[in-house]
C-alpha cells in the first residue's frame, strides 16, 4: 500500500508536503484518511474522481454525501452557470429561487410547511435548537451519543459519550454543554429517564436524532426506533427534530421521514439540499414553529429568534438545490444510488463470507457501512472499554481506507460509502474486483 502512495502519487505528495507550511496539519478538508498523506484530487465526473498525478478513483465519497446524482452533474451545472452569469453569486437580497427552493422542499416533505436557508448543517442545527428553546420557551435539548450534529459549542460530536468521551470537546468550555444531555445510542430508557430529569430543569425543548442512528448509521438503529422517539416526545411536550443532513433526499425524496414513516417537528437539511454547491443547510418544519424565525416583515421585528449569514440563501445555492431536487425526483436518482447501495451491500458481504473475514457489510440504501473493526459499538455502555475499541478502530479504517485508494476506490474514513446515481452496475462490479483483492490480502 505504502508503495503504491511512493511511487504513483508524487504530485499529491509535493503538495502536501508544501500545505504543512501554510494549513494547520497540512489539510483542512479531507473526509477520506489522510494516510500516509492526503491526494490532491483535480477532477471529478460522475462516479470518478482523479487526483493531481493523473490516477482514477471509484468515488464512493461523493463529497460526503451531497451529490446524490453523481459528482459534477453537467445538467445542473449548465442551469447554475446561467443564474451566475444573471445575478452573481450573492446580491444580499431577496430572488425569486429562495422561494422555489422552500416550494420544492415542501412538495417533497409536506411536513417542511416552512423553510429558512443558512450556511451549513452545523448553522441549521444551532438554528433547530435556538428555535425549539424560543417556541417551547423551555431549556434543555437531548440529542443521542455519538451522534454528530455539526461542530457547535452545543452540540459537539462526543460530548460525554462514552466510546469518545470529551474527545472533539478541546477549547469548549464545560458549561456550553450544559443544557444539552446525551443518551445511549437506541436506548429509549435513557432517553424517557432524561426526560423525566429534565423537568427539573426548566424542560426539554427538543429531542435531536439522526434517523438512521448516530453517525449516519454507524451505530444502527431499530427499525421502530423513531416512532418511539416520537412517541416520547409527545409524552413530554418536546419537539422532535430529524437531522435529515445525510437522509434527506438519499434515503428517497421524503428523506428519512419517509422512510420510516414518522414526521418529525423540525427538520434539519443540508448536503444535497445544494446539489453540492456551498452553503448546503436549513431548517424546516410546522409553520407555527417556524414563525419564530420570521423576519420582521410582519410588523414584529425584533421579537425573534435571530439568524443570519451573509451567503445565506444566496441565489447561487438556492438554485443550484432548487434544480438539483428537480433533477433528483425527475431521474429517480434516490432509489437508482440505494439500488447501487444495495448490490454493493451484498457484493462486500459476499467477499467478505468467502475470506471468512471478521468483517460485516450493511446499508440502508446509498448509505454503505463497511465495518472491519469487529467493534459494532452496539453495547455504548463502557466507556474505557469502548475508548480503547474506538482507537483501534480508528487505526485500522485509516489503514483500511489507505488499501483501498491504492486499489482505486475512494470511501469515507476507511468505513462508509455513500452511491449516486452515476454508479452503474458495472461501476458497482469494478469496485467489487477491487475490495476482492485488497481481502485477499
Ligand atoms: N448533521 C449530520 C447528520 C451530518 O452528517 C453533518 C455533516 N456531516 C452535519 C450535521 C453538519 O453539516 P455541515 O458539515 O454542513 O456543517
Amino acid at each position: 500500500v505504502l508503495n503504491y502512495f511512493e511511487t504513483k502519487c508524487g504530485a499529491s505528495k509535493e503538495i502536501t508536503d508544501r500545505a504543512k507550511l501554510r494549513i494547520p496539519g497540512g489539510v483542512q478538508h479531507n473526509l477520506a484518511f489522510n494516510y500516509p498523506f492526503p491526494l490532491a484530487i483535480d477532477r471529478a465526473d460522475g462516479a470518478y474522481l482523479t487526483d493531481r498525478d493523473g490516477n482514477t478513483y471509484i468515488d464512493f465519497l461523493q463529497a460526503g454525501g451531497p451529490t446524490i446524482l453523481g459528482s459534477n452533474y453537467a445538467p445542473v451545472n449548465e442551469r447554475v452557470a446561467e443564474v451566475i452569469k444573471a445575478s452573481g453569486p450573492v446580491t444580499g437580497l431577496f430572488h425569486e429561487y429562495e422561494l422555489k427552493l422552500a416550494e420544492i422542499i415542501n412538495r417533497y416533505l409536506p411536513h417542511v410547511e416552512m423553510y429558512r436557508s443558512l450556511g451549513s448543517g452545523t448553522e441549521a442545527v444551532m438554528a433547530a435548537v435556538r428555535g425549539a428553546r424560543a417556541f417551547t420557551g423551555r431549556k434543555m435539548v437531548i440529542k443521542v451519543g455519538g451522534a454528530y450534529h455539526g461542530w457547535s459549542d452545543t452540540m459537539v460530536y462526543g460530548l460525554r459519550v462514552p466510546g469518545s468521551f470529551r474527545m472533539n470537546a478541546k477549547g469548549i468550555p464545560f458549561g456550553a454543554t450544559a443544557r444539552t444531555r446525551e443518551t445511549f445510542p437506541h436506548d429509549l430508557g435513557t432517553l424517557k429517564r432524561k426526560l423525566i430529569e429534565n423537568r427539573l430543569r426548566g424542560g426539554t425543548a427538543a429531542v435531536i436524532v439522526e434517523p438512521v442512528g448516530p453517525e449516519s448509521g454507524t451505530r444502527p438503529v431499530p427499525r421502530d426506533y423513531n416512532a418511539k422517539v416520537r412517541e416520547l416526545c409527545d409524552e413530554f411536550g418536546a419537539l422532535l427534530v430529524f437531522d435529515e443532513v445525510v437522509t434527506g433526499f438519499r434515503l428517497g425524496m421524503g428523506g428519512a421521514a419517509g422512510y420510516f414513516g414518522v414526521t418529525p417537528d423540525l427538520t434539519v437539511l443540508g448536503k444535497a439540499v445544494s446539489g453540492g454547491y456551498p452553503m448546503a443547510g436549513g431548517v424546516g418544519g410546522r409553520a407555527d414553529i417556524m414563525g419564530v424565525f420570521g423576519s420582521g416583515l410582519d410588523g414584529k421585528s425584533g421579537a425573534h429568534v435571530q439568524v443570519g449569514g451573509t451567503l445565506s440563501a444566496n441565489p447561487l445555492s438556492c438554485a443550484a438545490g432548487y434544480f438539483a431536487i428537480e433533477e433528483m425526483a425527475r431521474t429517480n436518482a434516490p432509489v437508482i444510488a440505494g439500488r447501487a447501495g444495495d448490490r454493493l451491500t451484498r457484493g462486500l458481504q459476499r467477499l467478505i463470507d468467502r475470506y471468512g473475514l471478521p468483517y460485516v457489510a450493511y446499508n440502508q440504501g446509498s448509505i454503505v457501512h463497511l465495518e472491519c473493526s469487529g467493534v459494532m459499538l452496539l453495547d455504548m455502555r463502557s466507556p474505557i472499554k469502548l475508548l480503547k475499541e474506538n482507537k483501534a478502530r480508528k487505526r485500522l479504517m485509516e489503514q483500511m481506507g489507505a488499501a483501498y485508494t491504492a486499489h482505486g476506490i475512494i470511501t469515507l474514513a476507511g468505513s462508509r460509502m455513500y452511491t449516486s446515481m452515476a454508479d452503474t452496475d458495472e461501476v458497482i462490479d469494478d469496485a467489487l474486483n477491487r475490495f476482492d483483492q485488497v481481502f485477499a490480502q
